[in-house]
């Protein structure tokens, strides 16, 4: 038997005023994309604001619907967008931010399962660490490096890929 471990690894800062200002920058971005968010049912509102390599911002923001499982969180909105409309222009750094009038958020939210492996084939294909970025605005800010550090075994099977 042989015991495995894994170490991941993220930085934790007081406040947002802390980051460089690009960073702090995007913060505001994924602030912003919360304005968007179509969140009725469970009034958690997400936003997510990613900077590309070329400067370009995009943004995506949870959208619910009736019809439950139709909808679809912020983080794969922005990441779909970008797979269908921006593929050649890398993804730098995603801010994820979340607000909620039920609740106090005293840590930053973290994306689900299903995101992290979109953001894990994304960031695989363009052979290029994305820094994610989770802010929680009255609270400390997580700056991870690289999708790896959120899900460590992420699904990536070699064999269903077409040789190049
Ligand atoms: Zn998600």
């Amino acid at each position: 038997m042989i015991k495995h471990e894994i170490k991941i690894a993220f930085k934790e800062y007081n406040a947002v005023e802390e980051l460089d200002q690009a960073d702090s920058a995007l913060c505001s971005e994924a602030i912003r994309a919360l304005k968007n968010s179509h969140s009725p049912y469970s009034k958690f509102r997400v936003g997510a604001a990613m900077r590309l390599h070329s400067g370009k911002i995009i943004y995506g923001s949870n959208q619910e619907n009736v019809a439950y499982p139709s909808g679809l969180c912020a983080e794969r909105v922005a990441l779909f967008h970008w797979g269908a409309n921006h593929p050649d222009d890398p993804i730098e750094s995603m801010a994820i931010t979340a607000q909620t009038d039920d609740f106090s958020i005293l840590k930053p939210v973290t994306p689900c399962g299903s995101c992290l492996q979109v953001l894990a084939e994304y960031e695989k294909m363009q052979d290029k660490k994305i820094k994610i970025i989770l802010y929680c605005q009255n609270g400390p800010v997580w700056v991870i490096d690289g999708v790896d550090s959120l899900l460590p075994f992420l699904f990536f099977e070699e064999r269903l890929t077409l040789p190049s």
